[in-house]
């Protein structure tokens, strides 16, 4: 595998692999960018059916954190982790105790916290080896802990945005909204929508995440396959990335996307196939940045969970300044947002170039 010319390698500071064969460690971090400060993002564990599909992911979500992190206003940069094992079989403490020592050895260029396959209490184990780790629990009213809610909170508040935008909507009741994913984030996005009146369609690949929503909320079940072409105001991508794609959106039947998901669309240029339809796409960096202010706020410390809030409920006016743009040029809005982030970022100001495979 030629690293530096893959696609995403996209100019990647440092790309550093881990193993430590006597715990099961396999790892590799990913720092996209540190112009703006650290790199802050999560570390996701999943059972890859390759190496290189664990890079092409690292990769990906990295580029990504940069411009979330640059979007939301935040003194960090972006960066990812993925551990390449199963989080159903592989977990324990010695694990992420290994885990720790590697993210110490970057001496801080990264900063990490959960993402899928992580919890708050694996990130507790993290943080016995080293100080680079946020996301941890913490004292009421302080900001920080499980991201999972923040996040929900900063979609629940996009889709509010997206629905006036696109339907002219001032509340969700009777909002019909289809949720992709009820783990973390879904679940709290779910509790919020059904608040407001929204009538929940559901699906996920888990029968008891999807059970725990209907039995809470009054959420209908739609079969795992069928959830993007179900009869919805907004389809809402909760669980994994490349959702949006040739073929998914050719079925698409609702006029919004707004979700938690991590890189939604297959390739950049799904953006676009989404404007031809018509469909209202909140480019998913803006929308889920609610976890990692928590978690930059809770790792620089000073803050208040109420001063975290105040910063979601910041997100709505910046998917509006990106909905107007995207009407006035007739440019998809992820390649709006992409040009925002970009001129935050400001490139040929690293301090690091290079890539490094240990
Ligand atoms: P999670 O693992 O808790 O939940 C994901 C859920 O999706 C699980 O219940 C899983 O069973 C389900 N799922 C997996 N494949 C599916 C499929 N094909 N169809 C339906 N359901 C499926 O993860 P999470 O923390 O809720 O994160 C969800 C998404 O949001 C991820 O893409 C993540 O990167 C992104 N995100 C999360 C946060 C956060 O704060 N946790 C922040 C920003 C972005």
């Amino acid at each position: 595998m030629d690293l530096f010319a893959m696609p995403d390698f996209d100019d990647h500071e440092r790309v550093v692999f881990a193993r430590d064969p006597a715990v099961g460690l396999r790892a590799i971090v990913a720092i996209h960018s540190t112009v703006r400060g650290p790199a802050a993002g999560g570390c996701r564990m999943w059972a890859y059916r390759s190496t290189g599909d664990a890079v092409t992911d690292v990769l990906r979500l990295s580029r990504g954190m940069s411009y979330k992190n640059a979007l939301a206003g935040l003194p960090f940069g972006g960066g990812k982790a993925v551990i390449i094992a199963d989080p159903r079989t592989a977990k324990g403490p010695e694990l992420f105790a290994a885990y720790g020592r590697f993210i110490e050895s970057l001496g801080g260029s990264y900063i990490t916290a959960e993402d899928v396959g992580t919890t708050l209490s694996d990130m507790e184990c993290v943080s016995r080896t080293t100080t680079y780790v946020s996301g941890l629990d913490r004292k009421r009213g302080v900001a920080g802990g499980d991201p999972a809610p923040k996040t929900a909170l900063g979609v629940f508040l996009g889709i509010e945005a997206a629905a006036r935008f696109r339907l002219g909507r001032s509340d969700l009741e009777g909002l019909k909204v289809a949720v992709q994913g009820v783990g973390g984030v879904g679940y709290h996005l779910c509790k919020l929508l059904a608040a407001e009146g929204a009538h929940l369609r559901v699906a996920d690949v888990r029968a008891d995440a999807v059970d725990r929503v209907r039995d809470e909320f009054n959420a209908t079940a739609v079969r795992a396959e069928a959830i993007v072409a179900a009869d919805a105001d907004v389809f809402a991508p909760c669980a994994l990335g490349a959702i949006l794609n040739s073929q998914s959106i050719c079925s698409l039947r609702a006029p919004i996307v707004a979700g938690a998901a991590n890189n939604q669309l297959a390739v950049d240029s799904d953006g676009a196939a989404l404007l031809g339809k018509a469909v209202l796409y909140a480019p998913d960096y803006v929308i889920n940045a609610g976890g990692i202010i928590s978690v930059a706020r809770e790792y620089a410390g000073g803050s208040t969970e109420a001063q975290v809030t105040s910063e979601i409920s910041e997100i709505p006016a910046r998917l509006i300044e990106i909905f107007e743009r995207s009407r006035r040029e007739k440019r998809p809005t992820n390649a709006i947002a992409d040009d925002m982030a970009r001129e935050l970022i400001g490139r040929g100001d690293r301090r690091l170039v290079d890539a490094t495979a240990a």
